[in-house]
């Protein structure tokens, strides 16, 4: 099965799992088990290109992007970046290489220190790189990075507090731009944010995408987001890909059951079409991620469910220019 570009890409992460132990009660705490946060996930991203990782809460999303920084250790697998194999690299190359791979979060607030102005906020991540040539270089470099999202260099001197929660995450934007990283991850950026401001963020990213050329790996839950930012797809349930395609091909024509069920559920404007189609698609059943993992992981909340999906787990395998995993599709 293929997930490529095509191209040569930026990233790519091979087969990767993250699996946390499970102990029993008691003073013992015997490891009884373990979950399986993320099982058998692989994707390319190339430069300059936006891939959507979306899911409900606990699909493994958020997990992927920890393990592809390599913040959570791998159970298995393989991840390269820029060229480099860094499945098991050792601290201080993980730290010269984790500059080209940069982070923003879903609360601004909380990942900006309250006590520091915006102007040592940005300055930091230039000192523990190194990048910060004279005084007047960095002054610059902060300069350039207010303007960059769209904020008046006056603003440098001023603590978090005293900003917006749009403008906070412009901060956080900022930060993360400050040493010219490859690949931009963004956890939930927006979904902390009031719906109008949104989009500007979305906006921000979309044009530092363009002048940059920055990779980025955009990871929400509200599939209208992500179809508006993303040029590929990848659907996650259960700790696993279950879809990937191109945004338009999986709009318009998802194949597996769990992206119809997302899909189906993502409110439409017009209450006439609302009100036919119902909603509440999904039954609501958190996905198993727990050893061992017998059959399809969807099986429990799948409409259209068969004998096999209860015991043979689907292949992530091509079919109709996409990757999918379930049991209704053949190979091409
Ligand atoms: Fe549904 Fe079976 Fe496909 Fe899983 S493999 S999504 S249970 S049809």
């Amino acid at each position: 099965m293929s997930t490529s570009t095509g191209e040569k890409p930026l990233l790519r992460v091979k087969d990767i799992s993250v699996a946390f132990p499970v102990t029993g009660r008691g003073i013992v705490r015997r490891r009884i088990g373990s979950v399986r946060a993320v099982d058998g996930v692989s994707f390319e991203l190339r430069q300059n290109e936006t891939l959507g990782l979306v899911g409900e809460t606990g699909s493994g999303k958020s997990t992927t992007a920890l393990a592809v920084l390599r913040m959570l250790d791998l159970s298995g697998g393989r991840i390269e970046f820029d060229g480099h194999d860094i499945t098991r690299l050792g601290r201080a190359r993980m730290r010269r290489l984790r500059r080209g791979m940069q982070m923003i979060f879903q609360d601004p607030f909380a990942s900006l220190n309250p006590r520091m102005r915006i102007g040592r906020i940005l300055e930091e991540p230039l000192v523990v790189h190194g990048l910060t040539g004279d005084g007047r270089g960095s002054a610059r470099r902060v300069d350039e990075l207010l303007e960059l999202v769209g904020l008046d260099s006056g603003t440098r001197d001023r603590f978090p507090h005293e900003f917006s929660g749009g403008q906070r995450q412009r901060i956080s934007i900022a930060r993360a731009l400050a040493v010219s990283p490859k690949l931009l991850i963004c956890d939930e950026p927006v979904s902390a944010l009031d719906v109008s401001i949104q989009a500007q963020i979305i906006n921000l990213l979309v044009d530092l995408k363009r002048r940059t050329g920055l990779a980025l790996l955009f990871i929400a839950h509200d599939l209208a987001l992500v179809r508006h930012i993303s040029d590929r797809v990848a659907v996650m349930y259960a700790g696993r890909i279950v879809e990937l395609a191109d945004r338009d091909a999986l709009y318009e024509r998802p194949l597996h059951p769990y992206t119809q069920a997302l899909l189906a559920a993502v409110p439409r404007p017009d209450p006439e079409v609302e009100t036919a189609r119902g909603i509440g698609l999904l039954p609501d059943e958190p996905p198993r991620s727990i050893d061992p993992a017998l059959g399809c992981p969807f099986s429990l909340r799948c409409p259209k469910a068969m004998d096999v999906c209860r015991c043979e787990t689907p292949p992530l395998r091509m079919r109709d220019a996409r990757a999918v995993a379930c049991h209704l599709y053949g190979p091409d």
